[in-house]
Parts: structure tokens; C-alpha cells; sequence
């Protein structure tokens, strides 16, 4: 609720705002910008950077504006040439331990202390290196985390407690050695982080960033003995164009296929065709769940940091877990399996290639269980354990894609817009929305509703599993059973639910799970800033996709039918069961 209005002088003009809040959130909502690097709003209130300092009249010394409340009569200047000198002066001594190697840095051009170096007018090293040179963190397949850049703003360590409740990173050491670290500086790769990169999705510099695999692909777009395929999930519509210079959330799905063509990929197909396919395998096992009186709730399986956090927290409940594999994996399953038969391609040859807005995606696809096609192929082709393949050799981030655009050239704004390839790039409706929390919620019913009744769904839309809501509940009548489904998203949401569960106190039947805040529009590879004003941007394309296309329902895709007629047989058969469903795996909690 909204606390009472109260009356404030800034900058020497009377304003009206809103009690209850900081000075600086104040000055943010009458549009009076303060900067800061450590403040992250909801999240991260450390007061560690001192760049927010502000003049309260009547204060001895200047105030952190972040976690100084505002009250009624407040006189406040947020600028005069003693602020413009504190300011300045507390980033350099941040900058004095900085590499400030911009030109070779992975965020060069998407920095908040670059730019912030910019704006207050460095020109120089004002104090010299007091720290001594730390070794970058290379162990994680998802991230890479180099202290030399880290400035100790606190983010990534709030977003990791606060917002996912994994708390694999802290401060450590005192004093000159004081640094974010891990468990017994293990690292990441080997404690219990989910690989969310919302740590890098937050960070204001390059201290923990995406591992690039961009020359990797680049390489392979370039032999031309490989066939380079490639799949881009549902929230990379609605973000790309944002990291290409467009309006946040700007939907640009043919503009992204048209330039995909540019970079070379021999086929372009859409993670969402997967996602239907998804929809099929756990409709159907969530029934088969119902009436064979199965482990239920059944939580779905799509996000594979929520995966590892339950492997890592939950490991008692992972018989919940539906074992769909993730759309992705799907992907490249039948890609490297039905694809390459039905177009007579050597599947050693076939790369596949992910644009994911997630950094967990590459943790995922290096499990050591998703190289289904590889066994698929062994009898057949008669393969050595030495040629086994994965079944997705990449995982970009929308970052990266951008990169890759951005290195060929490609003016993406004025792109004619193209299709997808078939049969992998045909998807529905309800393969679009798993881009957003309740999306994968609201697309099972739209098929699970049918299939039980054998009667059409009157109203397609499920609003209340929509928005932005930690935790929705909803009560379904599916032919006279009622159920009741939830969804969350985040981590820590994630945590209440599966408390829920391990207490024997769960009322629900089937839970969403979606490991970023907006579930995967919000993931931690999407665009620097992700705000939750951009994600509900980006919620609005895709919704505004689901709605402008022709079919909505998972089951209806042509493309789904004709898999199942041709190769799968049937929802949960067996090269289903084969290729597109999988085991977990027990994990400790560091
Ligand atoms: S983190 Fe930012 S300021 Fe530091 S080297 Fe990289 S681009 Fe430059
Ligand atoms: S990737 Fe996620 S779980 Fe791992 S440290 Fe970062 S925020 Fe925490
Ligand atoms: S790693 Fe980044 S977000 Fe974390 S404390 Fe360092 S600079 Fe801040």
C-alpha cells in the first residue's frame, strides 16, 4: 500500500511524493536521477559505493540517499560541486584497484562504472593499487567470475539470498583482501550455485559474466563441412531487438530469423516447436500421473537452474520432477535424431546451436545424460563411446547473439522480417508464452483441458496465472476433477513451494517453477538493465504474440502431429521415453 504523500524541497523546488521510501527512490519517481552502483531496488541496499550522496540540510556530512529515508519537510540537493567532488572521489578510489582494460572487456559498452566514469569526468588514476591481483573463477560451465573487476557492490550476493535463497556467493576476507567468494573458494562449478547468471545479470561491471562461446560458433558457422542448425527460445524475441539499440521489450521476431540467415546458420527453427512437444509429453504424463495415482504434485522441469537448485536443496523431491527433459534438450534431440534421418544428414556433422536467455542452459547441456541422440545413433551407425556427441553443442546467451550480430555487421532494425524452417520453426501460440511466468501453466491446460474432455476450452486465455505475482494459485475443473496448480517463480519462491511439499502439506496437483524473476523474459542472459518495468515489456509482446497467432493450443501444431505420425508414435512412448525424458541427479548443498 502506498504510504501517505509528504511535502519535500529538491533541489530547491517543492515537490509532493510518496512516505516510506529512501531519498533516492523519492528523486526516482519524480524523475530527478541520482547515480549510484551498489543500490539495486528491492534487492541490494548496502550503501557500500557512496556514489548516491546527497546534501540534507541540517546533516553534519553529506548522506547516502540509497538508505536515508525521506520525511515530510526535507530540504534535499542532489548536486553542487561538494557532491560532484565526493562522488568523483569515491569512484576513484573504486577505480584504483579496477583493471580498466575496457577495450578487451566483455562488457565494454555495457557498463554502468564505465559509464559512470564518463559522467562524473575521470581522466585519470587518482590513487594508486593497493590490492593485490586475483585469480579469475573459471570453474562453472555457465560463468566466469574475475574479482580484479569486482568493486564489492553486494548485488550479485543480494540477488543470490534475496531472490533465489541460494546464498552460494559472500563477502569474504577483511579489509585489502576483502572479495566475493565461494564455499571454501571452491567456486562456482563446484558449490551449490544454479548457474541463474541473475548474479551477472546485476552485476554494474564484468566481475561475473557469461562464458562466450561466440568464436566457438563463428568457427563452425565457417567449416563447411558441418551443417550449423539453430533454435531460439521464446523470451530471445522480445529481447534482442532491446540489445540491438531497439525499445525494451520490442518484439522483432522475423527481424531476429532474417538475421540469423545473415550469420550463416543452414536451418533456423524455434525452441517453441519443443515447447509444444514439451506440452504434449507432460500433459500426458501429468494425466497418467492423476489416474495411476503417481507422485504428485508434479512440477514441470523446463528451467535448468530451478533443476539444479532442487538437485542441490530438494534432493528428496525430485521424484515431483516431471521428467520432460527441457524444450531445448528436446530440441536437440530430434534435431540430431528425426531431422537428421529425414534429411539424410551425418548427425557427427550436425551442430546445434542454442540462442537461450539463460546462462543455466549451458550447464545443461553438458550434463553428462543429454547425449540421447549419440546413443540413439551408437547401434545403428555402429559409433565408439570416443565419437559421442551432445545432443546441443552451444548455448548463447541473447547477449551473445547480439555480439554476433553486432561482429557481421548486421543492420537488425532495417531486416525484412522472415520465417523459421520447417518442420522445426513451426510452433503455436502456447509455445510462445513458456517465455513467461505462468506461460507453461497456462499452455498444459490449453492442451490438458482438451484431451481429457474431448470438448474445445471456451476461453483460451488463463489471466490468473499471468502477471507477476511471486506465487498464483488457480483451481481447475478438468471434466469433473478438480485441481489445484501454482506457480512461481524465483528461486526463493521455488523454496516455499517445495517446503510445502516435504511438510505434506501441499494442495496442489501440478506447480510451475521458473527459476528468474519473469521467469525466462528475465533470465540471466537477457539485456543489461532487466527491470522489472522492461520484463513487463517484454511480457506484453509475448502475450501480444500468442495472440496474433493462428493456432494456440500445443496439440493443434501440425508440425507436433506429423513428429508423432512419422517417429515419436505416441506422448510418452517409447523413443520418447528414449529421447525426450530423463533422471536427476543427487547433489550436496555446497
Ligand atoms: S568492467 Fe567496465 S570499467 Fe571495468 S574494464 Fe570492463 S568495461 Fe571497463
Ligand atoms: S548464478 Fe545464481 S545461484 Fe549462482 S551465484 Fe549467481 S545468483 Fe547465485
Ligand atoms: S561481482 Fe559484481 S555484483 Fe558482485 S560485488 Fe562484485 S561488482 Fe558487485
Amino acid at each position: 500500500m502506498e504510504k501517505k504523500k509528504i511535502n519535500v524541497t529538491i533541489d530547491g523546488r517543492p515537490y509532493e511524493v510518496g512516505g516510506g521510501k529512501s531519498i533516492l527512490e523519492a528523486c526516482n519517481e519524480i524523475g530527478i536521477s541520482i547515480p549510484s552502483l551498489c543500490y539495486l531496488k528491492d534487492v541490494s541496499y548496502n550503501a557500500s559505493c557512496g556514489i548516491c550522496v546527497v546534501e540534507l540540510k541540517g546533516a553534519k556530512t553529506l548522506v547516502r540517499s540509497c538508505v536515508t529515508n525521506i520525511r515530510e519537510g526535507m530540504e534535499v540537493v542532489t548536486h553542487s560541486p561538494q557532491i560532484d567532488q565526493a562522488r568523483k572521489m569515491n569512484l576513484e578510489l573504486l577505480l584504483a584497484n579496477h583493471p580498466k582494460d575496457c577495450l578487451v572487456c566483455e562488457r565494454n559498452g555495457n557498463c554502468e562504472l564505465q559509464d559512470l566514469s564518463a559522467v562524473l569526468g575521470i581522466k585519470e588514476d587518482a590513487f594508486p593499487r593497493t590490492k593485490p591481483h586475483m585469480e579469475p573463477d573459471n570453474s562453472s560451465l555457465a560463468l566466469i567470475r574475475n574479482p580484479d573487476k569486482c568493486i564489492l557492490c553486494g548485488r550479485c550476493v543480494a540477488v543470490c539470498a534475496e531472490v533465489q535463497s541460494v546464498f552460494a556467493i559472500d563477502f569474504t576476507g577483511r579489509g585489502l583482501r576483502s572479495r566475493i567468494g565461494t564455499f571454501e573458494d571452491k567456486g562456482l562449478g563446484n558449490v551449490a550455485c544454479t548457474s541463474c547468471g541473475q548474479c551477472a545479470l546485476v552485476c554494474p561491471t564484468a566481475a561475473i559474466v557469461e562464458r562466450d562461446e561466440t568464436n566457438e560458433v563463428f568457427a563452425d558457422l565457417y567449416d563447411k563441412d558441418k551443417v550449423v542448425i539453430v533454435q531460439t527460445a521464446p523470451a530471445i524475441r522480445v529481447g534482442i531487438g532491446e540489445a540491438m539499440g531497439m525499445e525494451e521489450g520490442a518484439l522483432v521476431t522475423g527481424q531476429m530469423v532474417a538475421a540469423l540467415r545473415k550469420l550463416g546458420f543452414d536451418k533456423i527453427f524455434d525452441t517453441q516447436f519443443t515447447a509444444d512437444l514439451t506440452i504434449m509429453e507432460e500433459g500426458y504424463e501429468l494425466i497418467h500421473r492423476i489416474k495411476s495415482g503417481g507422485t504428485l504434485p508434479m512440477v514441470t522441469s523446463c528451467s535448468p537452474g530451478w533443476i539444479k537448485f532442487i538437485e542441490h536443496f530438494f534432493p528428496k523431491s525430485l521424484e515431483h520432477l516431471s521428467t520432460c527433459k527441457s524444450p531445448q534438450q528436446m530440441f536437440g534431440a530430434v534435431a540430431k535424431t528425426y531431422y537428421a534421418e529425414k534429411m539424410n544428414i551425418d548427425p557427427r556433422k550436425l551442430v546445434v546451436v542454442s540462442i537461450m536467455p539463460c546462462t543455466a542452459k549451458k550447464f545443461e547441456c553438458k550434463r553428462p545424460e543429454m547425449k540421447s541422440a549419440f546413443h540413439y545413433w551408437q547401434e545403428k551407425m555402429g559409433l565408439q563411446e570416443g565419437e559421442s556427441f551432445y545432443d546441443v553443442d552451444y548455448v548463447l546467451t541473447t547477449r551473445e547473439l547480439a555480439k554476433m550480430f553486432k561482429r557481421k555487421g548486421v543492420d537488425f532494425e532495417h531486416l525484412h522480417v522472415e520465417e523459421f524452417d520447417k518442420p522445426l520453426g513451426i510452433s503455436t501460440g502456447a509455445g510462445v508464452i513458456f517465455g513467461a511466468t505462468g506461460g507453461v501453466m497456462e499452455a498444459a491446460v490449453r492442451t490438458a483441458y482438451e484431451v481429457i474432455t474431448g470438448k474445445p476450452l471456451d476461453k483460451i486465455d488463463l489471466n490468473v496465472v499471468r502477471g507477476f505475482e511471486g506465487i498464483k494459485e488457480a483451481e481447475l475443473d478438468l471434466a469433473g476433477t478438480k485441481i489445484k496448480v501454482a506457480v512461481a517463480h524465483t528461486l526463493k519462491n521455488a523454496r516455499t513451494l517445495l517446503e510445502q511439499i516435504e511438510e505434506g502439506k501441499s494442495p496442489y496437483a501440478f506447480i510451475e517453477v521458473m527459476t528468474c524473476p519473469g521467469g525466462c523474459l528475465g533470465g540471466g542472459g537477457q539485456p543489461i538493465p532487466t527491470t522489472w518495468a522492461i520484463r513487463q515489456k517484454r511480457a506484453d509482446s509475448i502475450y501480444r504474440e500468442d495472440k496474433l497467432h493462428p493456432i494456440r493450443k500445443s496439440h493443434e501444431n501440425p508440425a507436433i502431429k506429423a513428429i508423432y505420425e512419422e517417429f515419436l508414435t505416441e506422448p510418452l512412448g517409447h523413443i520418447s521415453h528414449e529421447l525426450l525424458h530423463t533422471a536427476y541427479t543427487e547433489r550436496g548443498i555446497y
